[in-house]
């Protein structure tokens, strides 16, 4: 509960953070006049060598500042929920072929689904762009190629195991994608849902994808969790309340309760 509390804090401070890019913003901005006055002062003292200089800066840092505001577009946009009642088996089915070309032929996909998955209640195209960030980052973690599994499974969370994953006791659809990648430090994996965290170059990782994926999946009822370990691989699992309701009586009809895993 604390470390939600924090994670909670954290997401509030995405306020500060939209002010700290719009400190960054307004820097380039200044960079981008600043170059501009130079041009115009050199092209005054007709001494017109400097100037591709100046315009590759001036080009540079726009290109820049564009980038910054579409990041913030691209965080703030996925904040409303559309929930349907949607089958994950179906939804990654229906991705397989996306992902498979999005990951490349160095990585071998495997999509492993549980029979009788329960069906949940969340906005599909968010738990697609959540699935699609999981096997980017998988495929991340593996320069050389190697194996991404994407698994379904039915479980049902005891007192206990609620417990330490911060959710009621009850039925859960688990949605998981495992690599067999680098892996993360204890310190990475602390900090991994904090927007705008991570270890990727400039320009290649926006540190949004999991804490999207964190509010997405509280948003939902459920969780989502980092299991790691350094040189064996990652696995990231989100948790979905499991949904129950006459239009899942009959799909529910059957199912017994699955012990959970962890
Ligand atoms: P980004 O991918 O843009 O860096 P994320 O929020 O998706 O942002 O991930 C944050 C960080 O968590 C990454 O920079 C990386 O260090 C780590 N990470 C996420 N997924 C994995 C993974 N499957 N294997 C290893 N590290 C990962």
């Amino acid at each position: 509960a604390e470390e939600q509390l924090r994670q909670s804090q954290k997401m509030e401070a995405v306020g500060q953070l939209t002010g700290g890019l719009a400190h960054d913003f307004n820097n380039l901005l200044a960079g981008i006049s600043g170059s501009i006055e130079l041009m115009q002062m050199r092209m005054q003292q007709g001494r017109l060598a400097d100037l591709g200089r100046y315009l590759t800066a001036a080009q540079g840092a726009t290109r820049r500042a564009a980038a910054l505001t579409h990041r913030l577009l691209a965080f703030s946009r996925r904040q409303t929920l559309d929930p349907k009642l949607t089958d994950v088996n179906r939804l990654v089915g229906g991705m397989q072929d996306m992902i498979q070309r999005t990951v490349g032929p160095a990585v071998a996909l495997e999509v492993v689904g549980a029979a009788g998955l329960w069906p949940v209640l969340v906005d599909p195209s968010q738990l697609e762009n959540a699935l699609l960030n999981l096997c980017i980052n998988a495929r991340d973690a593996m320069p050389d190629g190697g194996r991404v599994t994407v698994e379904t499974m039915n479980k049902w969370f005891d007192a206990r195991a609620a417990r330490l994953l911060d959710m009621p006791e009850g039925d859960y659809v688990s949605l998981c994608v495992s690599d067999s990648g680098t892996g993360m430090t204890p310190e990475v994996v602390a900090r991994a849902f904090e927007p705008f965290f991570t270890t990727k170059p400039i320009g290649e990782g926006t540190g949004l994808g999991l804490s999207m994926i964190y509010g997405f999946a509280q948003q939902s009822g459920g969780q989502v969790r980092i299991y790691s370990e350094v040189g064996e691989g990652t696995t990231v699992c989100i948790y979905l309340p499991r949904r129950r309701g006459e239009a899942d009586a009959g799909a529910a009809a059957g199912e017994g309760a699955l012990p959970y895993a962890q």
